[in-house]
């Protein structure tokens, strides 16, 4: 084995998976397309005081996950953990912040996290961006957008929606000190990571996995009720909207998310399918980032999908796409490789669609079937011998569909589309 293994959290995504990958992104780009969002391409780095300021100085992310480190200059640099702060900084740096824009964008983003199933250190994101409208409007696009996906890739069931609202900052302040209030006086009862985030985001108890300290949320103040007017009003317009398009959710007073930026509206879609890593999605508005970066006040709102995990979940399915060639081909010897060649080049011309592989570096029929029926093919061409001395090519079903049959080698992909449309 080589002395040289990637560095702990981060992933090899290998030929046996992309297959899975490219058929997400591929799924993602047609329906992003459908909704009108354009897709911007984002510097990884970006300087410390662009996540700092926005994620928020005593989140998880900022507080221990971060790749920061100073350049040559001595400018502090960090590889970006999410990618919303990047794409408001290039939307308010390019002039790109009017009203109905709506981006979209993919890559990997860093987090120093304990690496596990679902949970990497370089990890893959597809992130989502409306900016110029307040209203809930735009959150149900976002959200159905999301379903629309979910049901291209067959994963639809196996995804709940859980929204909430945070409500509007002044509304959240007074949240938070009921919050405060109540928990500080059964501080004792919490576990230790609350008690430490009592006094520095106490926001962030509300999604403990603690069950002791869930019970004693059950008493604890609720957000809907410190919510402010407007909030409250547009949140029971996007349900109304949600309910209109037949989309089901779940509202979970206890989401907060994990991010300082968000307000009102926020959500996850989570699943039981994937263990404790079960949160596939999460998004919200975010009405103050783009003044807090210097740009024009801007509503906007968005979300990121968390891309291992849902290929993850499309693996729990069975969900695997088939890779397998159309075609495999096979030939005598020499002479008949340099006698199929050019003809095998005509037919990839001629049938753009079909996957076809040639057996290369030449070995006895024996093995080359072998390798034909091991590649998952349809149908191996057969360049034998008789057939190149002929002008001819057998097709052979490899996978029960019909007769063999051998015709001249102008006939071919008539009749291959015969053979591929018939069974
Ligand atoms: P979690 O609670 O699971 O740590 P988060 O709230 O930190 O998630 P977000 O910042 O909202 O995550 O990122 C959006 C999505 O990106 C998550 O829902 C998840 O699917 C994915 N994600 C986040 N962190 C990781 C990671 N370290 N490895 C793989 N996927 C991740
Ligand atoms: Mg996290």
């Amino acid at each position: 084995m080589s002395q040289y293994r990637a560095v702990r959290g981060m992933v090899d995504i290998l030929p046996d998976s992309t297959p899975q990958w490219q058929r997400v992104e591929g799924a993602a780009k047609h329906i992003l397309d459908g909704y009108g969002y354009r897709e911007i391409r984002l510097p990884i780095i970006e300087s410390t005081p662009l996540f700092t300021r926005s994620i928020g100085v005593v989140t998880d992310i900022v507080e221990k996950e971060m790749y920061t480190f100073d350049d040559r200059n001595g400018d502090s640099l960090s590889l970006r953990p999410e990618g919303t702060a990047g794409c408001v900084r290039a939307a308010v740096q390019h002039n790109l912040i009017s009203s109905q824009q709506r981006l979209w964008y993919t890559g990997p983003m860093f987090r120093y996290e304990r690496p596990q199933k679902g949970r990497q250190r370089q990890f893959n994101q597809l992130g989502v961006e409306f900016f110029g409208v307040a209203t809930p409007d735009v959150d149900a696009e976002l959200l159905l957008l999301c379903r629309a996906l979910w049901r291209e890739l067959g994963v639809e069931t196996a995804l709940t929606l859980e929204i909430n609202s945070i409500g509007h900052v002044d509304a959240r302040a007074a949240y938070r000190s009921a919050l405060v209030d109540y928990l500080a006086q059964r501080k004792d009862q919490l576990d230790e990571d609350s008690q430490r985030r009592l006094a520095s985001n106490p926001l962030r108890i509300l999604d403990t996995k603690n069950t002791d300290t869930q019970r004693l949320l059950d008493d604890a103040p609720q957000m809907l009720d410190y919510l402010d007017d407007e909030s409250r009003q547009e949140f029971a317009l996007l349900c109304q909207m949600l309910e209109a398009a037949g989309l089901h959710y779940v509202v979970n007073q206890r989401l907060v998310r994990g991010l300082d930026y968000y307000n009102k509206t926020v959500f996850e879609w989570t699943t039981d399918a994937l263990g404790a890593q079960g949160t596939v999605c999460g998004g919200g508005r975010y009405d103050g980032l783009v003044s807090e970066f210097g740009g024009r006040d801007t509503p906007a709102a968005g979300f990121a999908i968390g891309l291992e995990r849902l290929v993850l979940l499309l693996d729990a399915l069975g969900q695997t796409p088939d890779e397998s060639p159309d075609i495999y081909v096979v030939t005598a010897d020499q002479a008949a490789l340099l006698h199929a060649l050019p003809r095998v080049e005509a037919l990839r011309q001629a049938l753009p669609a079909m996957t076809i592989q040639m057996h290369l570096g030449g070995g006895s029929f024996k093995s080359q079937f072998r390798r034909a029926d091991k590649s998952g093919a349809r149908f191996a061409l057969v360049y034998g011998e008789t057939e190149t001395a002929a002008q001819s090519v057998t097709v052979k079903p490899l996978r029960g569909e019909g007769e063999q049959l051998t015709c001249a080698d102008d006939e071919l992909v008539a009749r291959l589309c015969e053979s591929a449309t018939e069974n």
